[in-house]
Parts: structure tokens; C-alpha cells; sequence
């Protein structure tokens, strides 16, 4: 009713019935002007029942794992140390990749709202890729502003002095890989653990609905990561399938799957797992940051 068209762009996933426009990745300005101008022009066929909201929010987008390397880093010293850092002193509690789509069974992109606050209110830096991101952006969670707003002390902390969201945009959906180039990255810089699975991390898709996000759930539990879904788990007739899932994966893996449709539960099912990972690691207990007098110099200069 709204002259909506289609349009695909991959030679491998044509659809009857809708405009093909194919991606010259060479060339993605021009794809990208004749797809923009396609949508033009069919706005006048949009007539009646339509409702554009007033509202405006801005986004930060772009955080690519070059990019977030580069601000905390800088220029000359691009690197995860300070996220690092301030994992290990307990600013930041953990990270948590939650990405994925929106799912027509629940109310749009509520679970996603909800599972973000709660997870930057208690302190988890979250990066994002695909719906969630739109959501996150929406809701206002990706301007440097939302840390003082949404998030927790220590994290907001870090995100007024680096410059950034408590919410990092990663990209499409396509570009979870990057998720798992930064846990790389946090491994390889040390203090973490020798494993991705041993990082205070975990992921989540809270409403996902297409066969593509659970298999990049797999990649992530494969790679060691805890990974809870939300709305419906397609193997819950299955008590052994299930458990070999949610449990026997873990020795396998070190990573694990998880279902819980409650957005903050599955979001306090996260943390359990950052917390259970920083007790591993020893870094359970923020480190008291203590300032030294002349008087407290000369004493230890004494022992
Ligand atoms: S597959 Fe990607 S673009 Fe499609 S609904 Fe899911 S997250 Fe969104």
C-alpha cells in the first residue's frame, strides 16, 4: 500500500518481483546515488496514512577496530591498553557485543533499549552492529553525552575523558567480525587472560529472528564467548540438544549459549558471566587508588 519497492543488490540473492540494482563494490558511490534516487522518486507514490515523527537524535558512528584503536591510543600509540587498563582497575566492568536484528513478536526494539541501559548502567562498555545499533541510536545512547546520562560511574568516567559513547556503532550486521577483531586485540595487549574465552566479555542478540544470527552466534560461542539470545531458542523440545548447547559448550568452547526473552534478566546473566570471568582473572576487586603524601613517600622509602 505504500509502493514500498525492493531492491537487491547481490547477484546471489535475487528476488522475484523486486528491482535489482547490483553492488559495484568499485563503485559503491554510484550504487548507492541510483538506490537513493530510485527511493526519490517513488516518494510520491506515499500518499494517506503516513507518519514521519518530529523527533531528531544524533548518532556517532564508526568504530571500526582501527578507529577504536586510534582513540584510545592516539595516533602514535594506537592501542587497547586503556581499555585494558581500565577493565583491569575496574572502571569498566566488561564489554558486551549486543547486535541483531528486530523481531515482529515483541515490541520494537524495546528488549534491545532495555538490555543496553542496563548493561552501560552497570558499568559494561557495549559495542553494537546491525538493528541494535539503529535502536541504540535512536534511543539517544550513541553521543559521548549518554555516559553521563545512562551510564555508570567508572564507564562514564572513561567515555567523557576519551571522547566517546558508552554505545560503540560497529557497523552492519555483517561486520560482527569486528566484535571479535577487538577481543583479539584486548587478548593480544594483555592483562586479560591468553584466550578470548578468558576476556570479561559476553554477547547477545535480545530479538533476533533470522537463521544469520545464530550462526554468527555460533561464531562468537565457537570463539569462546558467552552469547544469550532472546524472544524464542528453536531447541527447547529438546532437553538433551539444549543442555549440550548451553552447558556442555563451555568445556568445549569456553563459550556457551544461553536463552532468556527478559531483557534485563539476560542482561544480569551477562554480567554474572564479565563477573565470573574477572574473579578468574583476579581482577574482581577494583583496585583502591590510593594518592601518596610526602609523609606516606618517606615511610615506604623507610622500609
Ligand atoms: S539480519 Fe541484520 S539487517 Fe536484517 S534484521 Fe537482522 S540485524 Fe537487521
Amino acid at each position: 500500500c505504500y509502493h514500498t519497492k525492493i531492491i537487491t543488490t547481490s547477484p546471489k540473492a535475487k528476488i522475484a518481483g523486486a528491482v535489482h540494482i547490483e553492488f559495484d563494490e568499485h563503485d559503491a558511490l554510484k550504487s548507492a546515488r541510483e538506490i537513493v534516487k530510485t527511493a526519490i522518486e517513488n516518494f510520491s507514490n506515499r500518499k494517506g496514512n503516513i507518519y514521519i515523527p518530529d523527533e531528531q537524535t544524533n548518532q556517532i558512528a564508526g568504530f571500526s577496530h582501527e578507529t577504536i584503536n586510534y582513540l584510545l591510543g592516539g595516533l602514535f600509540r594506537a592501542s587497547y591498553r586503556p581499555l585494558n587498563d581500565n577493565i583491569i582497575n575496574g572502571r569498566i566492568r566488561g564489554v558486551a557485543g549486543v547486535v541483531g536484528c528486530n523481531n515482529a513478536r515483541v515490541k520494537h526494539n524495546e528488549a534491545h533499549i532495555t538490555m543496553v541501559k542496563e548493561l552501560i548502567k552497570n558499568d559494561v562498555l557495549v559495542i553494537t552492529t546491525g538493528c541494535n545499533a539503529i535502536a541504540c541510536a535512536e534511543a539517544g545512547l550513541m553521543v559521548p553525552e549518554a555516559a553521563r546520562e545512562f551510564a555508570g560511574k567508572g564507564l562514564a568516567e572513561v567515555c567523557e575523558t576519551v571522547g566517546i559513547p558508552p554505545v560503540l556503532h560497529m557497523g552492519s550486521c555483517v561486520d560482527n567480525s569486528r566484535i571479535l577483531m577487538a577481543a583479539t586485540a584486548m587478548v593480544k595487549d594483555g592483562g586479560l587472560g591468553d584466550d578470548i574465552s578468558d576476556l570479561p566479555v559476553a554477547g547477545a542478540a535480545p530479538e533476533w529472528m533470522s537463521e544469520k544470527a545464530i550462526s554468527i552466534g555460533q561464531y562468537f560461542v565457537g570463539s569462546g564467548v558467552f552469547t544469550v539470545f532472546g524472544v524464542t531458542w528453536p531447541t527447547l523440545g529438546s532437553k538433551e540438544v539444549t543442555e549440550f548447547l548451553f552447558k556442555d559448550f563451555e568445556d568445549m568452547y569456553g563459550g556457551m549459549w544461553a536463552f532468556e526473552p527478559d531483557p534485563i534478566k539476560a542482561a544480569q546473566l551477562m554480567i554474572a558471566h564479565i563477573d565470573k570471568k574477572r574473579k578468574v582473572l583476579g581482577i574482581d576487586k577494583a583496585r583502591e587508588r590510593v594518592l601518596y603524601d610526602m609523609e606516606m613517600r618517606r615511610e615506604l622509602d623507610a622500609v
